[in-house]
């Protein structure tokens, strides 16, 4: 692999995608995301990744639960649940995985959404039923459109068929190795999170603390990827904005005491719109 390795120290790097909105725009400019997620006993993952779409842009917002549908979301009436099955993912942003389980059920639902041309992002159990699944791995390779896939190290490591332990030796091999084999960007998290390109651009994130270690971080940061997605940036500028926003949003609430200790996902959001606005 080449070893070229971008600098996320300076945000330039892909502010300039950010543009400020135009006078004359509405709701369809912004575009629709769908989180495809949401199984029993975990609807929650799928409303964090809903509402931090919504709260960084996204046009429209459909909760797409594999399970048990809520009627709606009391704290964020904004989001639209619909029924997993009966939703019709072709003209959505798709962040597909949290919360979603792994079951035959969930990869029907994986194999749907890979098989739009719309941008997509994987996270959690997409990643851990792509990882048993050679068929849906050559749908993923084989597709053209801009696709984000976000692995903690454990997730990475079912991918490549290693250890974690190995996947952490060298983090910017195994971003790099995961980005080319399936053609996607890859966001290895985790302290330092490295974002990877097919082509062996990396970068690594110099933003966040361990106020993320926490449940539903990883939620919110695949709904941000969709947001900024459905907002038509560039999918490598995407995942860095993303994950420098993420992660300044956590330095900024630890300033403020709101953490490194108790930092909720759910907190994060709001923190995380007002680092976008000011970015
Ligand atoms: P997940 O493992 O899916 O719950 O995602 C956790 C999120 O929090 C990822 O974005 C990680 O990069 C981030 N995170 C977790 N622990 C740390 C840490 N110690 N320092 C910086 N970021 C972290
Ligand atoms: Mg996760």
């Amino acid at each position: 692999f080449p070893s070229a390795q971008a600098s996320l120290n300076d945000p330039t790097i892909f502010s300039d995608a950010l543009q400020p909105r135009r006078q004359n725009t509405h709701k369809g400019s912004f575009g629709d995301v769908a989180v495809l997620g949401g199984a029993h006993g975990m609807h929650g993952a799928a409303l964090l990744s809903a509402r931090a779409a919504l709260h960084c842009g996204a046009g429209r917002v459909y909760a797409c639960f594999i399970d048990e549908v809520s009627a709606f979301d009391p704290l964020q009436p904004e989001i639209m649940c619909r029924p997993a099955l009966e939703f019709d993912f072709t003209n959505a942003t798709v962040v597909a995985g949290p919360g979603a389980g792994n079951t035959p059920k969930a990869r029907h639902l994986l194999e749907t959404a890979l098989g739009t041309v719309m941008p997509l992002v994987l996270d959690a159990d997409a990643l851990n039923i792509l990882a048993g699944d050679n068929i849906l791995q050559q749908r993923l390779s084989n597709r053209n459109s801009p696709a984000i896939m976000t692995p903690h190290p454990l997730e990475a490591a079912r991918l490549l068929g290693v250890s974690a332990g190995m996947v952490q030796a060298d983090r910017l091999a195994a971003a790099r190795q995961l980005a080319a084999r399936f053609n996607a960007i890859v966001v290895l998290k985790g302290s330092g999170s490295v974002i990877a390109r097919p082509d062996g651009m990396v970068a690594v994130n110099p933003t966040g603390n361990p106020a993320l270690a926490t449940a539903g971080t990883g939620d919110v940061l695949a709904g941000l990827c969709g947001a900024l997605l459905s907002q038509g940036l560039p999918v490598w500028e995407a995942a860095l904005a993303a994950v420098w926003l993420h992660g300044h949003a956590a330095d900024e609430l630890v300033d403020a005491g709101i953490g490194p200790v108790g930092l909720t996902a759910g907190e994060l959001i709001p923190a995380i719109r007002t680092a976008l606005n000011r970015t």
